[in-house]
C-alpha cells in the first residue's frame, strides 16, 4: 500500500540514520547551522561500533590520539587516552561524554530503526517510516549507518540449532561473557576473531578456533600513548590534524617514495623488522611499490611469515596460520596482542576449515568433515564472522528515490555512486563514509569529519540559495565509478578475498568498494567540485536549477599521479631554460624511466643523412629468428630534443610487440640545424634502411614508418615525400601523437595548453626553434596542408584526450582517410601527451602499444 503521510506527520530540515561517530558529529554541525534535525538509531545510546562491539579485547587499530575528533579544540585538551589503543569501553565512553558535552541525545530517538525511505518529488522530501510505524518526513536524509554496522549472516548450515550459548562479536551481552571452563568454539579470524582469541583462550578450558583464512597480524604493543607522538601530536594540534587530513590514510605518516626492490635483502628486513616493532598499521607501509607489484609485496608477505613461524612452535600450525591466497595489504591487515602466541596453549586447537569443512553446527557443537571427520562438542560458539561491509547497512533500508527507483535496484551490479557521497536517482540522500570514498581504507574519524563537514556546508549553500535539493549527474557518477575502479586496478587491492571486494558475502557484487586514491587526494577532489560550483550536480529550486554537469578527475589515475609527482618535483619548463641544459633534463628524466622489456638485440650505427653527414641509429631486433620487417623510427622531442636512444623503452616494446626490426634515427635537430633537416634526413633515412635492408637483418621491400610527437611529424613528411619521389616503398606508417600542423591554432591547443607535460608553451618554443613562420604551411613543415594525401601508405594515427596536439591529429587522420588511405585511429580517452610512450610506468596507455604492434604487423602481412 502506498505510504500515506498523515498530518501528525513530523516534519523535519534532516533526519540522520546512526549515532556513531558519524551521526552525532553531523547532528552537531546541522544543529549549529540551525536545520531542524534528528537522528534515528537502533541502539540504546550512542557509540555505533564501539556500542555493538564488546567482545573481549576489542580496540581501535588505529593510535587512538588519530581516532578521535579534531572539531573540538576543548576536548582535544580534556580528553586524555589511557593507551595507544584503546579499549571498547574507554572509545563508547568517550563517545557517551562527547554526547552529554554537546548535549546530542536530546535531538537522537534510540531504539528507533529506519525501515523505508521514500522521495516525493513534489514535495522534495523523503518520507521515512520506522519499526515503530513512525512517519517522518524531512528534506535531508543522511545515512551515518556505518560501514561495518550490518553483521554478515554466518554461511554455516544448523547455525540455529545449537543448545549451547551463541555469541556474535558485533553484538556481544552487555554483561559480558564467563568462558570459564568451557569449551568454547570461535568461527572466523578475521580482525574481531584476532582480538578476542588470545582473551577468550585465557578463559575457556578448551578452544578451538575455525580458520577459514589466515590473516596478517602486526603485534600491538601495546601500553601508555608514547611519548613522541604525544609530543608531536601535542606541539602543534592543528598542524598535526592537518597532516592527517592531507595524507594518505588520515594518519601524519611520510609517503614512501623508494621501491622494495631498489634495496638490499639486509635493508630490506631491517626496514620490516622497524615497523614491526612500531606496532602500528599506518606505519607498516613503507616502499611504494608493496600494493602495486607482486615481486615487491612477496617480500613483506615472507617477512612475515617468518615472523609467524618464530613465534608458533609448531610448524604445521604456523604453517596455516600464514597467509599464502593474499597479498600483504590486500585485506585490512590485524593488530593483535598475543595472537599468534595463543596456538602454542596445549588447549587451543586450530581447525583448517579448508582440509575439514563444516558440514553443520549441530544441537552439540559443530560436525566437521572433508579428509577426517569429526563430532566436536563446545558449550559456546563465538561467531566472529564480519560484515556486509559498505553497503549492507544502506541496503537494509528500503530506499526509492525518484520515480520509485529502489536503490537495491540501481545498485544491483554495485553500488553508483558520486564521491560515495550521494547516488544519481536519490535527490537529498547522503551517505557518510559511502562507497566510493576512503572509508575503510582510512582513519575513519578523519573521513567522517571531512564528509559531515562537506554534508553540512552543501546544506548551507542551498538553503542560501534558495535551492531545495541536489543530485549527482548521471555523467559525473559513472566516470567517478570508473574512476575508482581504475584506481584500484592499478593496485593489487581487488585480487584479494576480500570484504573490500564484497566477497565475503554471498551473491554480492563484486566491485572494489572504498577510493584508493587516499584521504588528502579525496579530500582535494571535493574541495574543487565545490570551487568548481559543484561540478556533476544538480542543484534544483523553486527559482530555477544549476546543473553544472561535467567529470572531476577524467585523467586517467597512473597518469594523474604521474603528472601530480611531476609537479611536485618542480622542474623548471624546458622552455625556460637554455637548449643544452633542457636537453640533458630531458636525458636526466629519461634515465629515471623503466627500461622497458628485453629484446633479441640492439646495435648502434650510422647512416647517411640529407647533407651526407653521420647520422647515428640504434636498431632494436626482436628476439624471433628473422629475417624481419623493418620500421624506420622516429623520436619524440620537439625537433629539438631527444636523440636515437631516446625512446628506448618504447621502441623496444614496439620491436618485441610486433615482431619488427625498429631502427630508431638520430635525425639532426634545431635550432642548431632548422627546417628542412629534420625533414630531409628522414627521407635519407629511410631511403638507406631500404637499399640496406637485408644487411641490417630485414626483409627487403618491407618497410614501415613510425615516430611520436615531432617524430610522427617526421614519419608523416617521410611518408610524403617518398610518395612524391616515387619512392622508397613504404608499406604503412604508425603516427603517435603526430604534431601535423604549424598553425597552432586548434581547441585541444588551448584546452589542454598546461598541465599536461606537452604544454602549449613549449609546443611554441619547439616550433620557434624548428621552423621560421613562413615556412609553417609546407607540408615538409606541417603535412596536414599537403594538397593531395591521396597514394599515401596505410596509417595508423593515435591521439590522446589531453593532448595539445590531440585536434590535428584527429585532423589528420581524417584527411587521410577522406582521400582514400586506410585509416586506422585511435583516439584514447584520459591520456596525456606522454602516457603512451611511458612503458611499465602509465599501465593504463599499454594496450596501444599493442594496438600499434597490431597495425604494424598488419602493415606487413601478406595482401591478397
Ligand atoms: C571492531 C571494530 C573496530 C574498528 N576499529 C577501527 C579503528 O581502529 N579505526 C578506524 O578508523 N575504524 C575502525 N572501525 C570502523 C568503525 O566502524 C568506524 O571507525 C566508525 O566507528 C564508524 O562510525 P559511524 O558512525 O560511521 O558508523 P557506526 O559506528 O557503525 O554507527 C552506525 C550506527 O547506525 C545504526 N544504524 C544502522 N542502520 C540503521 C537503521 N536502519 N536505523 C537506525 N539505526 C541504524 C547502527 O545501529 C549504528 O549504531 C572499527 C570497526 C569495528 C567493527
Amino acid at each position: 500500500m502506498e505510504e500515506q503521510i498523515s498530518d501528525s506527520v513530523e516534519e523535519l530540515d534532516a533526519v540522520i540514520v546512526g549515532a556513531g561517530f558519524a551521526g552525532m558529529y553531523q547532528l552537531y554541525r546541522l544543529r549549529e547551522a540551525g536545520f531542524k534535525t534528528r537522528v534515528i538509531e537502533a541502539a540504546d545510546d550512542v557509540g555505533g561500533t564501539w556500542y555493538w562491539n564488546r567482545y573481549p579485547g576489542a580496540r581501535c587499530d588505529i593510535l587512538t590520539v588519530d581516532y578521535s575528533y579534531s572539531w573540538d579544540p576543548e576536548l582535544e585538551k580534556e580528553w586524555t587516552w589511557s593507551e595507544r589503543y584503546a579499549t571498547q569501553p574507554e572509545i563508547l565512553r568517550y563517545a557517551q561524554h562527547v554526547a552529554d558535552k554537546h548535549d546530542l541525545r536530546r535531538d537522537i530517538q534510540f531504539q528507533t530503526r529506519i525501515k523505508r525511505a521514500k522521495w516525493d518529488e513534489d514535495a522534495k522530501r523523503w518520507n521515512l517510516l520506522t519499526d515503530q510505524g513512525q512517519k517522518i518526513a524531512a528534506r535531508f536524509y543522511i545515512m551515518a549507518t556505518g560501514c561495518l554496522s550490518m553483521p554478515k549472516v554466518p554461511d554455516v548450515p544448523g547455525a540455529d540449532q545449537f543448545e549451547g550459548a551463541s555469541y556474535f562479536t558485533s553484538g556481544w551481552p552487555h554483561e559480558g561473557v564467563d568462558f570459564s571452563g568451557k569449551r568454547v568454539a570461535v568461527i572466523g579470524t578475521g580482525s574481531s576473531g584476532i582480538q578476542s582469541i588470545p582473551l577468550i583462550a585465557e578463559d575457556a578450558a578448551q578452544l578451538t578456533v575455525f580458520q577459514r583464512t589466515p590473516n596478517f597480524s602486526f603485534p600491538a604493543h601495546n601500553g601508555p600513548v608514547a611519548e613522541a607522538r604525544l609530543a608531536e601530536y601535542q606541539r602543534d594540534v592543528n598542524a598535526y590534524r592537518q597532516a592527517a587530513r592531507e595524507s594518505l590514510i588520515g594518519v601524519p605518516a611520510d609517503k614512501p617514495s623508494v621501491s622494495a626492490l631498489e634495496v638490499s635483502e639486509e635493508e630490506r628486513a631491517a626496514v620490516y623488522e622497524k615497523v614491526w616493532e612500531t606496532g602500528e598499521l599506518a606505519q607498516q607501509i613503507k616502499f611504494n611499490d608493496i600494493q602495486l607489484n607482486p615481486e615487491a609485496n612477496e617480500t613483506q608477505r615472507q617477512f612475515m611469515h617468518n615472523k609467524v613461524r618464530q613465534i608458533v612452535e609448531d610448524p604445521k600450525i604456523a604453517d596455516l596460520l600464514c597467509p599464502t591466497n593474499h597479498y600483504i595489504f590486500t585485506k585490512r591487515p590485524c593488530l593483535d596482542t598475543n595472537y599468534y602466541q595463543t596456538f602454542n596453549k596445549p588447549h587451543v586447537r586450530l581447525v583448517d576449515l579448508h582440509t575439514q569443512p563444516i558440514v553443520s553446527i549441530t544441537r552439540a557443537g559443530i560436525d566437521l568433515g572433508g579428509d577426517e571427520p569429526e563430532e566436536l562438542e563446545f558449550d559456546a560458539i563465538v561467531f566472529a564472522t564480519g560484515f556486509d561491509a559498505m553497503t549492507g547497512a544502506i541496503v537494509s533500508v528500503d530506499i526509492a528515490g525518484r520515480d520509485g527507483l529502489a536503490l537495491r535496484d540501481a545498485w544491483s551490479d554495485g553500488p553508483q555512486t558520486y564521491l560515495g557521497l550521494m547516488s544519481a536517482g536519490f535527490p537529498n540522500l547522503f551517505m557518510i563514509t559511502g562507497p566510493g570514498s576512503p572509508s575503510v581504507l582510512s582513519n575513519m574519524m578523519v573521513s567522517i569529519e571531512q564528509h559531515v563537514e562537506f554534508i553540512t556546508d552543501t546544506l548551507k549553500h542551498l538553503r542560501d540559495h534558495g535551492y531545495d535539493s541536489i543530485e549527482p549527474t548521471a555523467l559525473a557518477q559513472d566516470r567517478w565509478v570508473q574512476h575508482g575502479n581504475e584506481f584500484a586496478d592499478l593496485t593489487l587491492l581487488p585480487t584479494a578475498n576480500s570484504w573490500y571486494m564484497g566477497r565475503n558475502v554471498p551473491g554480492k557484487p563484486q566491485v572494489f568498494l572504498p577510493y584508493v586514491g587516499g584521504v588528502g587526494r579525496y579530500r582535494e577532489i571535493c574541495d574543487e567540485i565545490v570551487d568548481r560550483d559543484f561540478l556533476g550536480f544538480t542543484l534544483d529550486g523553486p527559482e530555477g536549477r544549476q546543473s553544472n554537469d561535467g567529470v572531476i578527475r577524467p585523467v586517467k589515475p597512473d597518469m594523474m599521479v604521474t603528472l601530480e609527482l611531476i609537479e611536485e618535483a618542480g622542474a623548471p619548463p624546458f622552455e625556460s631554460v637554455p637548449v643544452a641544459e633542457a636537453r640533458a633534463m630531458a636525458e636526466g628524466m629519461g634515465e629515471m624511466f623503466p627500461p622497458g622489456p628485453e629484446v633479441g638485440e640492439i646495435v648502434d650505427g650510422t647512416l647517411p643523412g640529407a647533407d651526407g653527414s653521420e647520422l647515428e641509429y640504434r636498431l632494436y631486433r626482436p628476439a624471433s629468428p628473422g629475417p624481419h620487417p623493418i620500421v624506420a623510427y622516429f623520436h619524440g622531442g620537439g625537433w629539438v630534443l631527444g636523440s636515437h636512444s631516446s625512446d628506448d623503452p618504447l621502441c623496444r616494446d614496439l620491436c618485441k610487440q610486433s615482431n619488427a626490426i625498429f631502427v630508431s634515427i638520430n635525425y639532426r635537430h634545431a635550432p642548431e640545424h632548422r627546417f628542412p633537416a629534420a625533414a630531409d634526413d628522414g627521407l635519407a633515412a629511410a631511403r638507406w634502411i631500404a637499399a640496406h635492408a637485408e644487411e641490417l637483418g630485414g626483409i627487403p621491400g618491407q618497410l614501415a614508418l613510425a615516430g611520436w610527437s615531432a617524430g610522427a611529424n617526421i614519419a608523416a613528411v617521410t611518408a610524403q615525400q617518398a610518395k612524391l619521389a616515387g619512392g622508397p616503398d613504404i608499406l604503412g606508417q604508425v603516427l603517435l601523437n603526430p604534431s601535423v600542423d604549424g598553425a597552432m591554432d586548434t581547441r585541444s591547443i588551448r584546452d589542454n595548453a598546461e598541465g599536461y607535460t606537452l604544454t602549449t608553451p613549449l609546443m611554441t618554443w619547439f616550433w620557434d626553434h624548428y621552423c621560421d613562420p613562413s615556412d609553417r604551411s609546407n607540408p615538409k613543415a606541417s603535412p596536414l596542408r599537403a594538397e593531395d594525401l591521396s597514394g599515401l601508405p596505410p596509417a595508423m594515427v593515435i591521439t590522446c584526450e589531453f593532448d595539445p596536439l590531440r585536434d590535428e591529429g584527429d585532423a589528420y587522420a581524417a584527411a587521410l582517410s577522406n582521400a582514400g588511405v586506410p585509416v586506422r585511429h585511435l583516439q584514447v580517452e584520459g591520456h596525456t601527451h606522454m602516457s603512451v610512450s611511458w612503458v611499465d610506468v602509465i599501465v593504463s596507455a599499454a594496450f596501444v602499444r599493442t594496438e600499434m604492434a597490431e597495425a604494424t604487423k598488419d602493415f606487413f602481412a601478406p595482401r591478397h
